[in-house]
């Protein structure tokens, strides 16, 4: 069938938005109707580290109506809400043991711009186009998942409102939720007010964290933190972010989070932890880390962190209970733009005028 949807040309291109072909769902697939899909960061980095061969359809935080479901498929029907998130085999060890964001395949099943038997369901003018972004490529009317990674929601919340569920917003919230396991009384840094960062705060407020500093350059944002969650805001360019830090907590924090991918700030992240203390490694980068082996070796830990160790079928109906009950607004985070306006949701992503932004179709 046709549907349409932004392509990412080639490396560092702006996106176009074109029709498409997609193939009908085979028999563990699911055809889905994208009703909106938010816009990571990570879809950025892709699009211009472009490491595919053709064009691709990005897009990995989708939400929509199952319309088609193959004849395997037994935990959708056609009309199921659904929540499309990061895709694993269900398989291998690390799924066996409840941890599908350290799949053996999670790099090929999310980034490797095909199925895992490398054919793409999507066609343009009867051409190869890549597609399968993290299970789903839903930057497009139209998506092929899988069970496994379509998570059925409930209907009484806005559906256009709940993709980044998907990816950005159980990254932060379950690195302290899942991952850190932050409990009541605790202390915790986030670095970075972004989507990711954020949701990290409200989190560490559900968990009855009592100190919850948010860091950032961007007083609008910080402004933001401080509404959602955060007791205390530090301005990086202004102040002395460790010292600062390192007062407000008697010493150090128990927890931090680097959601930045910027070297110097994830050694600031290790630095204004307290003895013991656990910083997780939310974000990516090619740089080396250096951290000053003697605060490692006092007993702190730094620990990567993939999809917040989320279980999705079990963390993104939890969020979704959390937000019904007032207590986890990440619908403040949000702006929405059509999906021909995706290279403005890009800009606007980039220079941090929109914290999460939303595509609809
Ligand atoms: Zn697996
Ligand atoms: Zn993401």
């Amino acid at each position: 069938m046709r549907t349409t949807a932004a392509i990412a040309p080639a490396k560092g291109q702006p996106f176009v938005v074109e029709p498409i072909e997609i193939e009908e769902p085979r028999a563990d697939e699911v055809l889905v109707r994208i009703v909106a899909a938010g816009m990571c960061h990570t879809d950025l980095g892709f699009r211009d580290m472009f490491p595919w061969d053709r064009p691709i359809v990005l897009g990995h935080e989708g939400a929509g109506i199952v319309e088609r479901v193959g004849a395997n498929v037994t935990a959708l029907v056609p009309g199921d809400r659904v929540v499309l998130t990061f895709d694993s085999c269900g398989r291998c060890r690390r799924c066996a043991r409840g941890k599908p964001s350290y799949c053996d395949q999670f790099r090929p099943r999310n980034f490797g711009g095909a199925r895992a038997d490398r054919s793409s369901a999507l066609k343009r003018d009867g051409g190869p186009l890549a597609g399968h972004f993290f299970g789903q490529s839903s930057f497009s009317g139209h998506a092929i998942a899988t069970e496994r990674n379509a998570i059925k929601v409930a209907d009484d919340l806005p559906l256009e409102r709940l993709g980044p569920l998907g990816c950005g917003i159980i990254t932060g919230a379950g690195a302290v939720l899942n991952s850190l396991g932050v409990p009541t009384g605790a202390s915790i840094a986030v670095f970075g007010a972004g989507a990711v960062g954020i949701s990290g705060v409200m989190a560490a407020r559900v968990a009855g964290a009592t100190t919850i500093i948010a860091v950032d350059v961007k007083p609008a944002r910080l402004a933001l933190a401080m509404e959602l969650g955060a007791t205390h805001i530090v301005n990086a360019a202004q102040e002395d972010v460790v010292k600062r830090i390192r007062a407000l907590t008697l010493g150090g924090a128990d927890f931090s989070i680097d959601t930045t991918g910027v070297p110097d700030v994830l050694r600031q992240a290790v630095v204004a932890l307290a003895t013991l203390g656990v910083c997780g490694v939310i974000a990516g980068s090619e740089a080396p880390m250096t951290l000053p082996w003697r605060d490692v070796l006092y007993g702190r830990t730094v620990r990567g962190i993939l999809e917040g160790d989320a279980i999705p079928s079990e963390f993104i109906p939890l969020l979704i209970e959390l937000h019904r009950q007032g207590r986890f607004p990440f619908d403040r985070l949000v702006r929405y733009y059509p999906l021909a306006e995706i290279n403005q949701a890009a800009q606007d992503s980039l220079n941090g005028e929109t914290v999460k932004p939303i595509l609809t179709f």
